[in-house]
């Protein structure tokens, strides 16, 4: 079991198919998050599910993008049952959404600054409205959609760096093109949080209706999305390739327990 320590909190890591997963819970990853601010260093937080497990499988960079982060939150129910799977709980599904709507109320009971970046033209207004009206006195420093495109840094960088202080950085251009975005631009803008929420605006904003809590307790919000947005189809079915790899990881796993046994025996 592999526990690291991030800015004084210990944090159990799992390990899932390469991809470190932090056993947090919501207020875990809150505190951490306010950790991170307060520290006035760059940091990275990450939102893995089990899409964003199988595309490090394929692609080295992004793998190397999202185990370099200072926290990677259980985001997809997908991760739990691959954590049970193999041998290594986590306790709690940690979702993009849910972090980015308590960041918010954390933003404004202490004062930090929210940038919104990303999503379609008016989304991260819609969200920021809605936000500002369920803690009041939140600071939103700016939203700007921009665009994930490395031509267009630049301009975005103009966009924040016009908006004056920003504590923490939301940004939602998908799985990858946000990670991307983050690598290329936090430090510049010295700004100490920046996390990819994926589709979390389009949520906050109220434009695409989330799950009944109940169905996401279930673990079931990945089908709530596929019959609401059902063009997602395609992409989702890394969810059943995630579950067939990760039974033979743990099949391997396994194994290799019981040759050892069997050598030690
Ligand atoms: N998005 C964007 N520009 C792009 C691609 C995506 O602003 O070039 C936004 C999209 O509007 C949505 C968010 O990125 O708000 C997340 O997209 P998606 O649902 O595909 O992400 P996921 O979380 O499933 O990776």
């Amino acid at each position: 079991m592999l526990y690291r320590d991030v800015l004084g909190y210990r944090v159990r890591a799992v390990d899932i198919l390469g991809v470190r997963v932090d056993d947090v819970t919501l207020d875990e990853a809150v505190a951490i998050c306010r950790s991170c601010i307060r520290s006035g260093e760059p940091h990275r937080v990450v939102t893995p599910n089990a899409e964003f497990v199988m595309a490090a499988r394929r692609r080295p960079d992004f793998r190397a993008l999202l185990n370099s982060s200072t926290l990677a939150i259980p985001d997809g129910a997908g991760l739990l049952l691959a954590g049970w799977l193999l041998g290594t709980p986590l306790r709690e599904q940690v979702a993009g959404t849910d972090l980015a709507d308590a960041l918010a109320g954390l933003c404004a009971r202490e004062g930090y600054r929210l940038f919104l970046l990303g999503a379609a033209p008016g989304v991260a207004d819609d969200a920021a409205r809605r936000l500002a009206i369920r803690y009041p006195g939140l600071a939103v420093a700016g939203t700007y959609p921009g665009s994930p495109d490395p031509r267009s840094d630049p301009e975005t960088r103009d966009r924040i760096r016009a908006a004056g202080r920003v504590d923490v950085l939301l940004v939602a251009y998908g799985a990858e093109r946000q990670e991307g975005w983050i690598a290329r631009n936090q430090a510049a803008l010295g700004i100490p949080l920046a996390i990819g929420v994926g589709g979390a605006l389009d949520f906050l904003s109220g434009r695409v209706p989330r799950a009944p809590r109940l169905v996401r307790r279930a673990g079931l919000d990945w089908l709530f999305r596929l019959i609401i947005q059902p063009w997602r189809w395609r992409r989702q079915l890394a969810l059943p390739q995630f579950v067939v790899a990760v039974a033979r990881e743990a099949a391997r796993r396994r194994l290799m327990e019981r040759a050892q046994r069997g050598c030690a025996g």
